[in-house]
C-alpha cells in the first residue's frame, strides 16, 4: 500500500508576455517571485516561479510566457480556477486592494461555508482567494503594499471542470483524499498536509465549455510526494492502475511525472526535493536567471533571446 498523496504541489499555466505576467503577481498579488528559469523543453521561453517567501511546496504558481500562442478560453477537462489561502481575517482587505488595483471581483458567494472572492488575472485566468485556516504561521512575502498578516501563503486549491467526475474522484479517492461534500455541481475533495496548502480540490460537472488551451490556461497540476521513493512507488500504482506516467524528468527543483487523468486533466506527481534553495540561497530566490547545467553551454544566447522582466 502506498502512502497518501498529501496536497498540492504547484500548478503551472500559460501566460503572455512576461513583464506583464511578472507585474501581477508580484505587484498585485504580492507574491514572491521564487525562481527565474526556462522551459527545460524549450529553453528559450522563461519559465517563471512564484510562492510563498520559503518557495514552499503548495505556494509554487508558475508560467510559461508564450508570447505567439493565442488566448485561451475555458474548457471542459482543464482546471479552471486557481485559489489562494490567505489567513482568516483577511478578505475585506483583498476586496478593498483588488478593486484599488482595477481588478473587478466576479463573485464573492464562497462555496461550503468558505470565505472567498473570484477574479481574473491579466490573461482572464480565474483566480480566487479563500480564508483558510491554519496558514497564518506560513512566513509570508510581503511587497510593501500588502501587510505580511494579509498576504498569499500559498494555495488553497483548484477547480477542475470535468464531463464525468466519478473516475478522476476515484483516482483522487486512491491518492487519499477524502470527499468533504458537494454543493450543486461541484464535488469537493480535501487532503492534509502539513502545512495546510493545496488541500482542496473542487470537481465541476461542466460539459458546455467550448473554450480552447492558450493564455490564461493552466497547463498542469501537480501533487506533492516527500521523495524519490515515494514517487516510484506511485509511478509503479498508476501505472498497474492502467495510467501511462511518464518516466521520471528532473525538474532541478523537484523530480517529476506526468499523466492524463481520466477527466483530461493533466495531473504531475512531483518531489518536495531538492526544493527551491537547490541552487540559489533562499534570501535572493529569483534575483538571477537559473539554467539548469545541460543548458548552461548555451546561455549568452538564452539571455539575449529571452524578455525582459
Ligand atoms: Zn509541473
Amino acid at each position: 500500500m502506498s502512502e497518501k498523496i498529501e496536497g498540492l504541489h504547484h500548478i503551472t499555466a500559460v501566460s503572455g508576455p512576461a513583464k506583464e505576467n511578472y507585474d501581477f503577481y508580484t505587484g498585485k498579488l504580492g507574491l514572491r517571485f521564487t525562481k527565474k528559469t526556462i522551459n527545460f523543453d524549450d529553453p528559450f521561453t522563461h519559465h517563471l516561479y512564484y510562492g510563498n517567501y520559503e518557495a514552499t511546496p503548495g505556494s509554487a504558481i508558475t508560467f510559461f510566457p508564450w508570447q505567439g500562442v493565442e488566448q485561451g478560453l475555458p474548457n471542459t477537462g482543464e482546471a479552471t480556477v486557481v485559489s489562494y489561502a490567505v489567513p482568516t481575517g483577511s478578505l475585506d482587505f483583498w476586496k478593498e486592494h483588488l478593486v484599488a488595483e482595477g481588478i473587478e471581483i466576479i463573485n464573492e458567494e464562497g462555496r461550503f461555508g468558505d470565505k472567498s472572492i473570484l477574479f481574473k488575472d491579466v490573461e482572464g485566468m480565474k483566480n480566487e482567494i479563500v480564508e483558510s485556516e491554519g496558514v497564518e504561521d506560513i512566513r509570508p512575502q510581503s511587497n510593501g503594499k500588502i501587510a505580511p498578516k494579509d498576504a498569499i501563503r500559498g494555495f488553497y486549491g483548484t477547480t477542475l471542470s470535468l464531463a464525468d467526475i466519478s473516475r478522476t474522484a476515484e483516482l483522487l479517492q486512491e491518492f487519499g483524499w477524502q470527499k468533504h461534500g458537494k454543493e450543486n455541481n461541484i464535488t469537493r475533495y480535501t487532503s492534509k498536509p502539513e502545512n495546510n496548502l493545496g488541500t482542496a480540490i473542487d470537481l465541476k460537472i461542466e460539459t458546455g465549455l467550448q473554450g480552447w488551451f492558450g493564455r490564461g490556461s493552466v497547463h498542469h497540476i501537480a501533487f506533492r510526494v516527500p521523495d524519490d521513493n515515494a514517487q516510484q512507488k506511485w509511478r509503479q500504482k498508476l501505472l498497474k492502475m492502467g495510467f501511462m506516467p511518464t518516466p521520471v524528468q528532473d525538474r532541478q527543483y523537484f523530480r517529476s511525472i506526468y499523466f492524463r487523468e481520466p477527466g483530461g486533466v493533466l495531473f504531475e506527481i512531483a518531489t518536495d526535493t531538492p526544493g527551491f534553495t537547490k541552487d540559489e540561497p533562499l534570501e535572493s530566490l529569483g534575483q538571477e536567471l537559473k539554467l539548469p547545467p545541460w543548458h548552461e553551454q548555451h546561455r549568452s544566447e538564452i539571455e539575449k533571446r529571452l524578455p525582459e522582466l
